[in-house]
């Protein structure tokens, strides 16, 4: 079985990689092998470096994925890296936070282009390139608990990781029959910039951490494990499912 989670010779694209899930997610994938593309707007110095001594080769590709110009490039730009495109991981993502009620246009029109719109085109321009080359290949999404349940404070936020759950649904209805896997991993509470705020609260921390049956906020690289099965040959026949990593939040 040992491999079928091989990466060896496999290009990955991680969105968001400079910092928190993004970043880890790069690095577990380079421990199994992978090359990795590094697409975000910020340095991606610590993740190279990470990246390249969990034994991958590392490209930044610069890109502000608050719109969808930048998408035909990322893919582009990773061909040129390795030739070839072989994993996306759809990590950049951004939260808001105020009452409902209060609510702006301009905090759900934010968190809706970065978390779903781009996510839909990028994949787009991802599969494209895979089906004219008659090649297979693995789409992760990083959605959320919000993906399950409606929190509060959020909007944008809960639909956009719902929304993001029927696309990968519909994404993998879609494409399954073309070699590529669509799937999402939802990520329990993680300590990374997402959950400062909550974190920082005391209230809200001890009541996430009472709730959590692991007992601890999780750890970026407790991510890893779900992100290497879901970009690897063991998953090949895993279509359209959001495997919570929550350390049992959701079984509560
Ligand atoms: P984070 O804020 O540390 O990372 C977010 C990443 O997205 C950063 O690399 C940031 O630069 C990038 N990004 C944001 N807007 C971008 C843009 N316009 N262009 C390019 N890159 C952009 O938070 P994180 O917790 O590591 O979040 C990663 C993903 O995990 C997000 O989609 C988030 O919603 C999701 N998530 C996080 C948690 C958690 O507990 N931390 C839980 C569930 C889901």
């Amino acid at each position: 079985m040992a491999a079928s989670f091989d990466l060896t010779g496999k290009t990955a694209i991680v969105t968001g990689a400079n910092t928190g899930l993004g970043q880890a997610i790069a690095v577990a994938l380079a421990g199994a092998g992978a090359d990795v593309a590094l697409v975000g707007r910020s340095s991606m110095a610590d993740t190279e470096a990470a990246v390249s001594a969990a034994g991958g080769r590392a490209k930044t590709i610069q890109a502000d994925l608050s719109t969808i110009e930048p998408v035909n490039r990322v893919i582009e730009e990773t061909l040129a890296f390795t030739g070839r495109a072989d994993i996306l991981v759809n990590n950049a993502g951004i939260i808001r936070r105020a009452d409902a009620i209060n609510f702006t246009e301009a905090d759900w029109d934010a968190v809706m282009d970065v978390n779903l719109k781009t996510v839909f085109f990028l994949s787009q321009a991802f599969a494209k390139n895979l089906i004219s080359e008659s090649k297979g290949g693995k789409i992760i999404n990083i959605a959320s608990l919000l993906s399950f349940q409606g929190g509060i404070r959020i909007p944008s936020y809960t639909a956009s990781k719902s929304g993001l759950a029927g696309l990968t649904r519909l994404l993998a209805c879609e494409w399954a029959g073309k070699g590529i896997n669509v799937n999402a991993i939802a990520p329990g509470y993680f300590s990374t910039n997402n959950t400062e705020a909550l974190r920082n609260d005391p209230d809200r921390n001890s009541a996430i951490l009472g709730r959590i049956p692991a007992g601890h906020w999780g750890q970026p690289e407790e991510l890893g494990g779900a992100a290497v099965f879901l970009a690897a040959p063991a998953s090949d026949y895993v279509h359209g499912i959001v495997l919570p990593v929550d350390g049992g939040w959701l079984a509560r």
